[in-house]
């Protein structure tokens, strides 16, 4: 049975299709690996495995004609989504106390277009509460653990998602990223994470932590998987009046259309390559940029002067976004109450005392604090200022280059427990994924190789204009079948022996 969870996405979809596999069979396979595993990872906040069956039977039943790769481009393929995405009937937490019984009437539009497309939804995926994090560890359900070595943090805030795909559970799985969720966590577990150009997907039915900021992705074992995902997912939606009205490419059959690097400038930020960032990670990210080049690609080295105020620019306005989205979940119209308070006043503060985590608390009041009249031009004010400053710093650059190119992280992924009680070290880790978000970029980490000292996965950001998704995902294609392959997770096959 783990033969069948191993394979990507994209084949056993064909499998499925060319009817090689019944979808119930598929299902079942999955299901035992997430027995086998989920003890020790973690992955899952709430597991669907009745409904999962139940679907995959009546597809089997139903048959599949030959119209299926068409009209069904995931029929029977068993997905999973991060648990900030509503689904309907099925507890939608957030990682959170507050929601910890909420359960939607209504499915997200990524959700409903995932199950349209066929896809088979195996459960909902743990994640930073409210999406306010870099490791899992923020979870009121408790960490997920990283299926490469079990004694680090699978990054975040979609640290579920990354370790149910890298370990084999899923064949995909939806995140987000405000600052880096969908990127990071990719990175750390050995993943294709794709954020897409803000507007590309619709935010409807994604619980909002700064709307501004959010984008759903998929994240996937190949960027063939990652390709066929946003196909799925993409396109305007009336009830996003943020989502952008622009037809969807076939970013799958696009692959297809590029068979080498040449012609491509691949602009290297000296910010991105500097100080601050570990040696193992450099390395396997100049010997990837060294396989671009051998592939054609000319490098060039370009300037993003404002990456230094990019993270401190991205809190500022995710805080003040997050204050104003979370103050709804206050005991009255969504989720938990505490019943024992006396008077008004009292139930709201403890309800969100109680309802809400350490840091979700202390970026309400950061982002309240920074919003408040006196310090908002000194704060808000500044950090939208700076916000379009680094902007203008991609716009400058795309002048010069095609793509560009970087380490996703400073590190590959950090020990539990190592950065939970310091806030500012953890807010840190994001200095190369926060910039893209506060300029509405799209961007891909791809998975480079194993870094030598630590053994773990290392991610090489790809970065590209607003919607070249397309082209971030032929870029990706080429570098990935000219690169090591990496194996299975070491840590979590350790562990089932
Ligand atoms: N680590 C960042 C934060 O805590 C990004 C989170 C995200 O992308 N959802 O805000």
């Amino acid at each position: 049975m783990i033969e069948i969870c191993t394979e990507t996405l994209a084949s056993i979809r064909r499998r499925l299709a060319a009817g090689e596999l019944s979808a119930e069979e598929v299902v079942r396979a999955c299901l035992e690996r997430i027995d086998t595993l989920e003890p020790t990872v973690h992955a899952f906040i709430t597991r669907m495995d009745e409904q999962a069956l139940a679907q995959a039977r009546g597809m089997d039943a139903a048959g599949r004609g030959p119209d299926v790769p068409r009209t069904h481009p995931l029929w029977g393929v068993p997905v999973a989504i991060k648990d900030v995405l509503s689904s309907k009937g099925v507890r939608t937490t957030c990682g959170s106390r507050m929601l910890a019984d909420y359960v939607p009437c209504f499915d997200a539009v990524a959700v409903e277009k995932l199950k349209d497309a066929g896809a088979i939804i195996l459960g909902k995926l743990n994640m930073d509460e409210f999406a306010m994090g870099s490791s899992t560890e923020n979870s009121a359900f408790g960490p997920t653990r990283n299926p490469w070595n079990l004694d680090k943090v699978p990054g975040g805030s979609s640290g579920g998602s990354a370790a149910a795909v890298a370990a084999h559970m899923a064949f995909g799985a939806l995140g987000t990223d405000t600052g880096g969720s969908i990127r990071q966590p990719a990175s750390f577990c050995g993943l294709v994470g794709l954020k897409p150009t803000y507007g590309r997907v619709s935010r409807y039915g994604l619980v909002a932590y700064a709307s501004s900021l959010d984008q759903i992705g998929p994240m996937c074992r190949t960027v063939e998987d990652a390709a066929i995902l946003l196909k799925v997912i993409a396109g305007h939606d009336a009830r996003d009046s943020t989502s952008v009205d622009a037809p969807v490419p076939d970013y799958p059959a696009m692959l297809a259309e590029r068979f080498d690097l040449s012609g491509l400038t691949v602009g290297l930020p000296g910010e991105y390559w500097g100080e601050g960032v570990d040696a193992e990670v450099v390395t396997a990210c100049r010997e990837a940029i060294t396989a671009a080049e051998r592939l054609g690609a000319k490098c060039v080295p370009v300037s993003l002067p404002h990456t230094a105020h990019a993270v401190a620019a991205y809190y500022i306005v995710a805080m003040a976004e997050a204050s104003s989205n979370l103050a709804r979940f206050d005991g009255i119209r969504y989720g938990f109450r505490d019943g024992q308070a006396r008077e008004l006043i009292e139930m709201y503060r403890s309800t969100r005392s109680q309802g809400f985590g350490e840091e979700v608390q202390r970026r309400i009041m950061l982002g309240t604090f920074a919003l408040s009249s006196g310090y908002y031009d000194a704060y808000y004010k500044k950090a939208a200022q700076v916000r379009r400053l680094v902007q203008q710093d991609f716009l400058r650059a795309f002048d010069q280059c095609d793509v560009i190119g970087g380490p996703v992280a400073p590190t590959t992924a950090f020990g539990l427990g190592e950065k939970i009680d310091d806030p500012l070290t953890m807010y840190l880790t994001d200095i190369f994924t926060n910039p893209l978000n506060l300029a509405g970029l799209p961007g891909l980490s791809l998975p480079v190789g194993l870094a030598k000292d630590s053994g773990l996965p290392v991610g090489l950001q790809i970065i590209g204009p607003n919607f070249s998704e397309g082209l971030i995902l032929q870029v990706a294609y080429i570098m990935e079948r000219n690169l090591p392959v990496l194996s299975m997770p070491a840590g979590v096959e350790q562990n089932r022996s």
